[in-house]
């Protein structure tokens, strides 16, 4: 059992697959299985699969002003992403890229992105993403941050350069943080990229996560109006959602996990004489899966909690799951053996896509670096 100073006393059942986890198991199969080579060797974007799981309603669950019973199910949200992330974790990315950028609306105050895009994000009818990771390592004092802004009349004149942020396309939005020039306050608001003045460039090609549609962000004087604002003053909302934001890119690695352990059992049908002599078995990494799973939950179903205690938990629990998620994927390689080393296998896929659980922001230093800091406090 994975232990955190808010772990379950007892060992709480895990809850039951709802219908909608079902319809997008079967969605998954059937739509994005075919395509998840592609996606990984040729850069194809899983766009369709996006929409349609959006109309599942796989991008909803974590907002309450957007879910079915008006509840905020983070662990649903969770689940989801897992099952996506299973089959192919670039996709599974793609999913937390457009979860976070509603979780940031959800809990904004402008009621204009509340109005005109949440619902829309929330079923999948618009994509988006977040370029967080430049503020998180600037909060963490890694990294300056990366964009300026000018205050203008109604709004603010943002310029500067990210250089890698995922889920985007002409239309798409994502949230982003910049220094207002003169006060040197943080801003956090919505880019559009149609705004006039903001250019996609393209990235050199990755070695993994290439059908994440992720771009270079270049503002030249883009104009943010006021009603586009997500927080300001920054450092109260930052620390509502951070928990949220960390918690649901476990769905990545818990996913990941499981489709390595499902590479492992394959192999184990034809090799299992010979592969009970490796390191990591499927019992033993199907034990920590299910620990990990029940303490995920756990935490992400009292999500805004803006304790350093509790922010500490959940850091804790990301770490571990980066470390488990590099452990699957190489135990996967080892027991697919040869047959996993084809370009096209899911384990040599599965064992790059891992090392992206563990350099994603928070990397496993940057979550040491936090972890590091609030223990000393
Ligand atoms: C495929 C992919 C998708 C990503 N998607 C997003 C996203 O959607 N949103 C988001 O905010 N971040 C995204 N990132 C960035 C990611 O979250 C990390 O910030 C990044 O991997 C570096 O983290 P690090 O802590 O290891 O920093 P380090 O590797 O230690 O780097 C330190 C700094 O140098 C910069 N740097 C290093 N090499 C280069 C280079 N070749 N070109 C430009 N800058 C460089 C890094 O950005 C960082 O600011 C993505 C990265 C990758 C590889």
């Amino acid at each position: 059992m994975l232990e955190t100073s808010h772990s379950p006393q007892s060992a709480a059942p895990m809850p039951p697959p709802a219908g909608s986890d079902d319809a997008l198991r079967e969605l998954t199969a059937e739509t994005l299985a075919p395509l998840t080579a592609s996606i990984d060797r040729e850069g194809v974007y899983p766009e369709g699969f996006l929409r349609a799981a959006g109309r599942l309603g796989a991008f909803n669950r974590h907002l309450p002003s957007q879910s079915q019973d008006g509840g905020m199910d983070l662990p649903g949200a969770i689940r989801a992403m897992e099952t996506i992330s299973a089959e192919c974790m670039t996709t599974g990315f793609a999913a937390w890229c457009q979860d976070a950028c509603a979780w940031y609306i959800e809990h904004s105050g402008s009621d204009t992105l509340k109005r005109e895009v949440l619902p829309r994000l929330a079923r999948g009818e618009a994509l988006g993403g977040t370029a967080l990771s430049n503020p998180m390592k600037w909060f963490a004092g890694i990294e300056d941050l990366k964009l300026v802004a000018d205050r203008v009349q109604g709004g603010y004149v943002v310029n500067g350069r990210l250089p890698w942020v995922s889920n985007l396309g002409p239309d798409h939005y994502f949230g982003a943080i910049f220094r207002v020039r003169g006060s040197d306050r943080p801003v956090m608001a919505l880019i559009n990229c149609a705004d006039p003045g903001f250019a996609l460039t393209q990235c050199p090609a990755f070695t993994a996560l290439e059908g994440s549609r992720t771009y270079g962000c270049h503002f030249d004087q883009v104009f943010v109006p006021d009603e586009h604002v997500l927080a300001d003053p920054l450092p109260e909302y930052i620390q509502r959602i951070r928990p949220g934001f960390v918690l649901l890119q476990m769905g990545m690695g818990l996913g990941l996990i499981d489709g390595c352990i499902n590479v492992m059992r394959d192999a184990n049908e034809t090799l299992s004489h010979v592969n009970c002599y490796l390191d990591d078995q499927v019992a033993e990494l199907e034990e920590g899966l299910v620990d990990a799973r029940q303490a995920c939950y756990h935490l992400a179903a009292d999500p805004m909690d803006g304790s350093d205690g509790f922010f500490s938990d959940v850091l804790q629990l990301r770490l571990a799951g980066s470390e488990m998620a590099l452990k699957a994927s190489q135990s996967a390689m080892l027991h697919a053996g040869a047959r996993g080393y084809l370009a096209n296998a899911p384990a040599q896929r599965k064992l790059r896509e891992s090392y992206f659980v563990a350099i994603v922001t928070p990397a496993i230093k940057h979550l040491r670096k936090e972890l590091a800091r609030l223990h000393a406090n």
